[in-house]
């Protein structure tokens, strides 16, 4: 597509559904209940955009000075399977699938929110580098959900006539992906187990 000159195109950011205090705990519960079949059905999480950007609210990267950018369930995934996000269980040793983490790259605190994958319990922890953080958030931010937007200028200003022309609406080009809410996703899947 050819942009006149007063044309711009504009991607802004789709976040996912906003979730009341209740709903986000409840989300959370649903999150470890289902742990078992979210990793089952990881492929087709991955590859459905609406699973993929599926999101709770402790799904998270946070940095300081970077923002805070909610991590869809397929984020997760993918991070998890290229070993990143990934800690010790500080209970029974074995692997920590970490869900949030947030913290400053410039001292390097950091804190960390996970699910143990054999005894279930959620934990908080640490790491020594930030790097794995820095990872994630890069991650996050090549794979964002955004809505893609023509702006055109339709109105401009002179000495000598003042504002002219009249203002034109956005052209909404791309409505980017309606993302699942989280208890949509787990019905998806438990639905899928069930066939
Ligand atoms: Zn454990």
């Amino acid at each position: 597509m050819k942009l006149k000159k007063n044309q711009t195109i504009v991607y802004q950011d789709i976040e996912a559904l906003k979730a009341t205090e209740e709903e986000s705990s409840s989300d959370l519960n649903l999150f470890v209940e289902n742990f078992d079949l979210i990793l089952r059905h990881a492929d087709h999480i991955k590859n459905t955009p609406s699973l993929f950007f599926s999101s709770f609210k402790c799904a998270f990267i946070s940095v300081a000075f970077l923002g805070h950018h909610q991590a869809g369930i397929g984020h997760l995934l993918t991070l998890w399977e290229n070993e990143i996000l990934l800690g010790t269980c500080k209970l029974c040793k074995n692997t920590l699938f970490i869900f949030s983490a947030g913290g400053s790259p410039l001292s390097g605190r950091n804190s960390c929110q996970g699910i143990c994958v054999a005894c279930r319990k959620v934990q908080k922890t640490k790491w020594l580098s930030f790097k794995p953080i820095m990872l994630a958030l890069t991650f996050l931010k090549s794979k964002k959900n955004k809505r893609k937007i023509l702006r055109t200028r339709g109105q401009y200003f002179t000495w000598e006539h003042g504002l002219t022309g009249k203002p034109v609406p956005d052209k909404l080009l791309d409505k980017g992906v309606q993302p699942a809410t989280f208890e949509e996703l787990i019905k998806e899947i438990q639905k899928r187990e069930c066939d």
